[in-house]
């Protein structure tokens, strides 16, 4: 059993926290992915797992082992990390083999496992070389075999597909996820890349200023971001964000948006917002509205700034109101710019937001209900 529990991990650099009382528990075999903009603290809560660098204060357990203070050959884990860089005086082949002599693992044993490895990062042709005779994105995979090549329960990797061209990084993305589901891998992966957190994580952990603001599943944090910071920063294009106010006519609440429209509050969120003139932060995603060419009841009329044709959708930009948002449709809708649109906002794909905390204001199960 390798299950990683981090308990109220906290570590300061001077004045900067950059870890501030993170708890995060990676069931045995799980994929998490830890996601955030550069300076949110993953590498350092990634470290401190490792045993890179110790925390203030706070717990790190690997199966029921408190680890918080042991050395990094002591966890149990293996690890692919930027600084941890691969021997410039060994061959491929003996960087790859390196924990696996460590271990006294027999020869054709060995043997395999390397070439398993190589094949799997496409590099069984370079075992031979020395690594200051490959590219920066074959080093990179060769310190990725040789963590994978150990096969421990437990792999930390702080973005090992970063130096990768972006076809080849499509690629062993899929190949890594099969392959660690395969090998029953306890990981943590740290990108800020999230189309990888996306694709590849069991859960994704995003992290901001330290803290982590969400850990859900990927599809739970795409459709119902708990925070409007995570619906901006996860999909392409992010999320919308548009602002609401609140009126009441004859006890019944409508949300507007901008100087037009309406949109009916469902009855959940009736007891929240309950004064007239309050403002409610809309979230809502590009391929949640329904783009229409006439006038519908429910429909807002917007402007159509820029029609992006991208082959599988169209996206557009649209200005309602003062705010200018993503809408994306099908791409045989008939649209020019600077022409008019009408569109509707499905009840149930609103995320709504509180405008102070940047909280959602219904949590994901009553959203889910609801929906
Ligand atoms: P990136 O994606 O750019 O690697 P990150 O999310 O991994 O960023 P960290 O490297 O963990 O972020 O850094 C978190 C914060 O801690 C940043 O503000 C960083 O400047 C600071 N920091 C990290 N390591 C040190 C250090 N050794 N000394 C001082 N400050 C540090």
């Amino acid at each position: 059993m390798a299950e990683i529990r981090i308990e109220n991990a906290v570590k300061t650099f001077g004045k900067v926290t950059a870890v501030d009382n993170v708890s995060l528990t990676v069931h045995d075999q799980e994929f998490v992915v830890l996601l955030g903009p550069s300076g949110c603290g993953k590498t350092t809560l990634l470290r401190a797992v490792a045993g890179l660098g110790l925390v203030d204060s706070g717990r790190v357990m690997i199966g029921n082992r408190d680890v918080t203070y042991l050395p990094p050959k002591d966890r149990g884990i293996s690890m692919v990390f930027q600084s941890y860089a691969i021997f410039p005086h060994m061959k491929v082949f003996d960087n790859i083999a390196f924990g696996l002599k460590m271990q006294r693992m027999p020869k054709p044993q060995m043997i395999a496992r390397v070439q398993q490895a190589a094949e799997l990062l496409h590099i069984e042709n370079f075992l031979d070389r020395y690594p200051s005779q490959m590219s920066g994105g074959q080093r990179q995979r060769v310190a990725v075999a040789r963590a994978i090549a150990v096969q421990a329960e437990v792999l930390l990797m702080d973005e090992p597909l970063s130096n990768l061209d972006a076809l080849l990084r499509l690629e062993m993305r899929a190949e890594l996820k099969r392959l660690l589901a395969e090998l029953k891998v306890t990981t943590i992966y740290v990108t800020h890349d999230q189309i990888e957190a996306l694709s590849m994580g069991d859960r994704i952990a995003v992290m901001r200023d330290g803290k982590i603001l969400q850990c859900d599943s990927p599809s739970t944090v795409y459709d119902t971001p708990t925070d409007r910071f995570v619906g901006g920063f996860i999909g392409t294009p992010p999320m919308n964000f548009l602002q609401g106010q609140v009126r009441r006519e004859n006890g019944a609440a409508r949300v507007f948006i901008g100087d037009f429209g309406l949109i009916p509050v469902p009855e959940m969120l009736d007891t929240l917002l309950t004064r007239d003139g309050e403002v409610v932060v809309v979230g809502i995603r590009a391929e949640n509205m329904e783009a229409l060419n006439q006038p519908a009841e429910d429909a807002l009329q917007v402007r159509v700034l820029v029609v992006e044709p991208l082959g599988s959708q169209n996206l557009l930009t649209i200005q309602i109101g003062s705010d200018i948002i993503k809408v994306s449709t099908h791409p045989d809708f008939r649209v020019a710019p600077d022409k008019d649109i009408w569109i509707r906002f499905p009840s149930d794909k609103i995320r709504w937001i509180d405008r102070d905390s940047g909280k959602t204001l219904l949590p994901a199960v009553q959203i889910a209900a609801s929906g």
